[in-house]
């Protein structure tokens, strides 16, 4: 049996969101135990490799890889890596934690701090990814990035056009998403700047319904984007990616500011894919006996007097388990997540005290 219920604080996830909770946990002279399902830590932008993320302009590794280091260097955290939590009982303050490698942990209270699961395009069948091999996720673009050289992976010719289409897997009520993914306006209008800035003859085209740069990202990225780096915006409605014969792919649709049918020929296409609920969540729900909001993602308490709260006394959450967020946010809401949960030891232990 791990872990002493009135110090310890268990995370599952380990993510921007988790990782800064455990980092607060720490500081604060509690004990965190760090339950992670993959092999290593740091999350989507680990995991999936991105490149420089927004808005810091840092590559992912380098700064994920602080916030990694900075927990796996403390001496009083525990981490499990791919290990998930299968039994979850007890009571604020008195909780026991079973581990899918057969440990038990004691903890006070928990963080849930589980992420998403990025879209999977092949649910866009008619949009091309899967069917063509030039035809590419943001996620998949990044990893190009960060590789340094830009190419058709079909035949790995430069690229002449690219064309990146908004909003893949995210407001898009026919398939049952409904949400705005939140960060995909502003990630691709930097991927465009990257792209060019590797493969400076190669165009790039944005295909959007709204741009949702929202805050200081506005200047930063899309007046940036199309004023320097001669990005195109088309807003369109896009009805299919189809190939030309000559191998080039065509995408379809209508100029909804000319009201006119558009086809123009592209060396790439990229989709810029949204935030799911993570998939696990179904389980997740069941282990920590938490609700769920009506699309999947971990339901909250209550918005202004249980921040971070999630329908379960004792059990808080923080980052993009409860919807589509950005790092930066994430990260300030595991830190919050981790105020709560040390708060709530605290009471716990003065009301034992009497
Ligand atoms: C293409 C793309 C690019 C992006 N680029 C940026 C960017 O440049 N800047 C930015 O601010 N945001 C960016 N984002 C958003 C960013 O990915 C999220 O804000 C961030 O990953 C959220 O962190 P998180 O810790 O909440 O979740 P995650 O990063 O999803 O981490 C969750 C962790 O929990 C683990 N986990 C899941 N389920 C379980 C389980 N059952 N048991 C144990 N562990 C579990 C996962 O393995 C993972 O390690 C991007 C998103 C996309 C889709
Ligand atoms: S952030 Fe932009 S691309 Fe992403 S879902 Fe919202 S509007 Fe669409």
């Amino acid at each position: 049996m791990q872990g002493d219920a009135s110090d310890t604080v268990l995370v599952v996830g380990a993510g921007p969101a988790g990782l800064s909770a455990a980092a607060s946990i720490a500081a604060a002279g509690f004990r965190p135990v760090v339950v992670e399902k993959e092999d290593v830590l740091g999350g989507a932008p680990i995991l999936s490799g991105y490149a420089k993320l927004v808005p810091s302009g840092e590559w992912a590794k380098d700064a994920i890889g602080r916030m990694v280091a900075r927990v796996e260097q403390d001496a009083s955290t525990t981490v499990f890596k791919g290990t998930k939590v299968t039994g979850f009982e007890g009571e604020p303050g008195d909780f026991t934690a079973t581990l899918s490698n057969g440990e038990h942990v004691k903890a006070g209270a928990a963080i849930l701090a589980t992420g998403f699961t990025h879209f999977d395009s092949i649910n866009k069948p008619e949009w091309g990814f899967g069917t063509y091999e030039d035809v590419l996720t943001t996620t998949q673009m990044e990893q190009m990035v960060a590789g340094g050289k830009i190419f058709c992976p079909s035949d790995g010719r430069v690229p002449e056009r690219v064309a990146i289409l908004l909003c893949v897997g995210s407001r898009d009520r026919q398939i049952g998403r409904e949400w705005c993914s939140k960060i995909c306006c502003t990630v691709s209008t930097n991927l465009a700047m990257e792209i060019k800035e590797l493969s400076p003859t190669t165009d790039v085209f944005i295909y959007y319904m709204d741009i949702r740069t929202f805050g200081l990202y506005e200047d930063k990225f899309y007046w940036k984007s199309q004023e320097e780096f001669k990005t195109k915006f088309v807003k369109a409605r896009i009805a299919e990616v189809t190939t030309s014969g000559d191998g080039r792919l065509l995408v379809k649709g209508e100029d909804t500011l000319v009201k006119r049918p558009i086809v123009i020929p592209f060396d790439i296409v990229v989709h810029a894919i949204g935030m799911d609920p993570n998939e696990d969540n179904p389980e997740i729900s069941k282990v920590f006996g938490v609700g769920l909001e009506k699309h999947g993602f971990i339901d909250r308490a209550e918005f202004y007097t249980s921040t971070c709260g999630t329908t379960r006394r004792g059990v808080f959450a923080a980052g993009s388990c409860y919807a589509p967020e950005t790092i930066d946010d994430s990260i300030s809401q595991g830190h919050a997540a981790a105020a709560r949960a040390i708060a709530e030891l605290h009471a716990l232990a003065r009301k034992k005290a009497g």
